[in-house]
């Protein structure tokens, strides 16, 4: 069992970053055992310098793969997955730089192509939120931006993907519990990640004939850097109560999240697909 988190008053600012978080976070448990369910494949995983996409490369790694990570600017944390990549005995590629540009996205799988001769797992995991209680206020810009970030910059590595991907290759998309429960303070978040969902039903019924399997996955409330300079940057006591309303009380650690790509990622889901997983504590949302 992963134990309670106790998190306290803290405030980052976006992007944040794995450093400044206290506790630190975990992100794979030291009994997690591979065996070799992603030998040889290559991965391309966004927003994986921290959070949820360093747990799903560290984890991809323990299980045979060599990783790509994207990063928007966080260097240091970058720099740490890639330590983390190859303690695990495979390669890691670092590639930073903006999602919301369509040249960026395309260049990226490029570069993975290059490197390491092929693609066969996409996740699409790099995101960000913006606290915003009234949409009467919520700027124009602000709106587009998310948008860009979250679910744009999907759609722009996602067809840039496709053409290298074939039989049993797999595409992974970052939803959230919010896409299901519709919190009141996320309108413009909340209005991507239920596009997420959708995309992924759409895609998954568009190539799956092909053999290539599309899924997402929703977590629920989940230390990681976002939380402090989203949450945090709002107010700093949002943060203290973080994760308490999901039925087992508590946010998860990045480490509860990994294997869930793992299992998308490899043939142990091979029957799945146009799907999403619920790593949420417990929250019920019949989707
Ligand atoms: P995180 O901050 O560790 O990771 C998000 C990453 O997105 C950042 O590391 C950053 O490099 C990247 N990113 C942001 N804007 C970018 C841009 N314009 N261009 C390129 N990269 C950019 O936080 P996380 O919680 O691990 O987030 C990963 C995903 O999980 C996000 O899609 C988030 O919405 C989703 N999610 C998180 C939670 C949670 O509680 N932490 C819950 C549900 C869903
Ligand atoms: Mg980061």
């Amino acid at each position: 069992m992963v134990a309670k988190t106790e998190i306290h008053a803290q405030q980052q600012t976006l992007p944040g970053t794995e450093r400044l978080m206290e506790p630190q976070a975990i992100f794979i448990r030291d009994d997690y055992r591979g065996s070799g369910k992603l030998e040889n494949k290559v991965a391309l995983i966004t927003g994986a310098d921290s959070g949820i996409g360093r747990s799903a490369a560290i984890h991809f790694a323990r299980e045979g793969a060599d990783v790509a990570v994207t990063y928007l600017s966080e260097e240091e944390d970058a720099q740490e997955t890639k330590r983390l990549v190859e303690a695990e005995g495979r390669h890691c590629l670092l590639i930073g730089g903006d999602l919301r540009d369509a040249e960026f996205c395309r260049d990226a799988v490029a570069q993975v192509v290059e490197t390491f001769g092929g693609l066969n797992v996409l996740v699409n995991n790099a995101g960000t939120q913006w606290v915003s209680e009234d949409l009467t206020t919520l700027e124009d810009v602000q709106w587009e931006q998310t948008f860009a970030t979250n679910m744009h910059s999907m759609f722009y590595l996602t067809k840039a993907a496709l053409p290298h991907l074939g039989e049993d290759d797999t595409i992974i998309n970052t939803t959230s519990v919010n896409a299901y429960i519709g919190p009141d303070f996320l309108v413009d978040y909340t209005a991507t990640k239920g596009a997420i969902v959708s995309f992924t039903r759409s895609l998954s019924n568009q190539v799956v004939g092909r053999g290539i399997r599309v899924n997402a996955i929703a977590p629920g409330p989940v230390w990681t850097p976002l939380q402090p300079a989203t949450l945090g940057a709002h107010d700093p006591q949002m943060l203290e109560d973080f994760g308490a309303d999901t039925p087992m009380g508590r946010a998860a650690q990045p480490c509860e999240l990994g294997p869930c790509y793992v299992f998308l990622a490899s043939l142990d889901s091979s029957f799945i697909s146009g799907q999403t997983l619920h790593p949420n504590g417990g929250t019920v949302v019949n989707g």
